[in-house]
């Protein structure tokens, strides 16, 4: 990871504050992923051609988003399939290691709520933990395609 010093070498570093920052601030968001190149105005102008790309090659690949679950609730039919074969409710969820429904007090991915299935704590699924990223298990035993995972 490029360091603050080494990113601004590659900023105009005249503090003009066109971005709202100065140049070592402005090196710092970058650093941290909350603005990128293209958001200096100066570079932008040709006396600064290849900087952009070259604060790309300093800051490497952006980081992968966050796996997230999408439900699409129209194309749900509650017919709890889901909430029965999701990873993290087999290790964690008595009822559901027996093949019903998850009690009121047991904290689930989700759960069917007057027959539609509802997301109450994404935070759990273990597609979020490193080593079990490629669970897809839901989505894919869905019958109705109603659940998408990125
Ligand atoms: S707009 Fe660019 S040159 Fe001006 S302060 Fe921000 S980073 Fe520096
Ligand atoms: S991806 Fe796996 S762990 Fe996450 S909700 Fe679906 S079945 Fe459960
Ligand atoms: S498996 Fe699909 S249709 Fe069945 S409850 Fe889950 S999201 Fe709904």
């Amino acid at each position: 990871m490029a360091s603050v010093e080494e990113l601004r070498e590659f900023l105009p570093r005249t503090d003009c504050r066109r971005c709202g920052l100065t140049c070592t601030e402005f090196a710092a968001s970058l650093g941290r992923g909350e603005l990128t190149p293209e958001d200096c105005p100066v570079l932008h102008e040709p006396d600064f051609a290849g900087y952009i790309e070259a604060l790309h090659e300093l800051l490497g690949p952006a980081p992968a988003a966050a796996p997230a679950m999408h439900i699409e609730v129209e194309k749900c039919n509650g017919c709890g399939i889901c909430v029965t074969m999701c990873e993290y409710h087999l290790g964690n969820c008595d009822e559901a290691r027996l093949g019903r429904g998850p009690r009121p007090a047991d904290k689930v991915v989700f759960k069917v709520v007057n027959g539609a299935v509802v997301v109450l704590h994404q935070e759990l699924c273990t597609r979020l933990v490193q080593a079990a990223e490629k669970c897809n298990k839901c989505a894919d035993h869905c019958p109705t395609g109603a659940i998408t995972l990125t």
